[in-house]
């Protein structure tokens, strides 16, 4: 039993949680070229990495998430790095951790392996459950406290996912989707509903649910998804991490429209509409994480 693992889910029954905003565009306003392998700064740049890190601890959050969202060797092999995921992983989770400290846990960050699975795809279940595998392992040995699935479309992919982070030790795992509007409601670019969706994580053993980075999802409909969210859950605590609204292309710049107070008028309205833990995806700032971090007394 990892120690800070049990005080993460004694604190959780406690108190609502913060967690950090992003990091991919964060470290484009640091250098990285859009579409750039980010995960390569773990080795490359680590010094802006953990700036980034620590920008989010100075900003209150009790959680700090891994540079490792393409982590996979699938993602990785397209920028030519598919032979990396253990060293690209481990320094992601020891960068993090190093800055984390005692004062913030660590949630080692696993996006989707970036195709489809059969029969859709040419990925079998198996490719795919080994590629996560070698992902969270790596994670874990490097220091990360949890395993955060998250951005995902297809529930059997999160459900690999979800089942590769368990077997490979993480005591406690959150699995969350990107939701999109439809005439039927929220659902995931797949067409999933967010009651499939969920269903779908928490047979796979998820301890934690939710959304993130939602396309075209305004703070009034993070709102009414978290209360969906909740109804769904089974009991779980559901995270929450709104993108900073829709990305705008603005001479030749990308550009998030919403800003840390309309952040900080949010917050309030996702505790009470249920979420357990909230924090920021893309485009939100440091800025937007201490615009929030009142509603998260310590
Ligand atoms: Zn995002």
């Amino acid at each position: 039993m990892n120690p800070r693992v049990t005080q993460l889910r004694q604190t959780l029954a406690r108190r609502p949680l913060l967690g950090d905003g992003a990091t991919g565009t964060q470290l484009q306003q640091l250098g990285l070229a859009p579409g750039a392998c980010g995960e390569l700064w773990n080795a490359t740049h680590p010094d802006h990495v953990r700036q980034v890190h620590q920008g989010y601890l100075d900003a209150g959050a009790d959680l700090l998430t891994t540079n490792t969202f393409g982590g996979t060797s699938f993602v990785l092999a397209g920028h030519g790095a598919g032979a990396r995921v253990r060293e690209l992983n481990l320094a992601g989770a020891r960068l993090a951790r190093a800055v984390a400290g005692d004062r913030a846990w660590v949630l080692g960050d696993i996006g989707p392996f970036g195709g489809m699975l059969e029969p859709l795809g040419e990925a079998s279940p198996d490719e795919v459950t080994a590629a996560f595998r070698q992902q969270t392992a790596a994670l874990l040995e490097g220091g990360a406290d949890v395993i955060l699935v998250e951005t995902m479309s297809d529930p059997a992919e999160a459900a690999l996912a979800v089942r590769a982070a368990k077997a490979s030790g993480a005591e406690l795992v959150i699995a969350t989707y990107s939701f999109q509007q439809s005439a039927a409601g929220y659902r995931t670019m797949m067409g999933t509903s967010v009651a499939s969706a969920l269903a779908a994580v928490l047979a796979a053993g998820a301890d934690v649910v939710g959304a993130n980075c939602g396309t075209e999802l305004s703070l009034d409909d993070y709102v009414s998804l978290t209360a969906e969210l909740v109804a769904a859950a089974a009991g779980r605590p559901v995270i929450v991490q709104p993108n900073a609204g829709s990305p705008r292309l603005v001479n030749g710049m990308i550009c998030y429209d919403e800003s840390a107070a309309e952040f900080a008028a949010a917050a309030p309205r996702l505790l009470a509409a249920g979420a357990r833990l909230v924090g920021g995806c893309c485009g939100s700032t440091a800025a937007h994480i201490a615009a929030m971090a009142p509603c998260f007394p310590r």
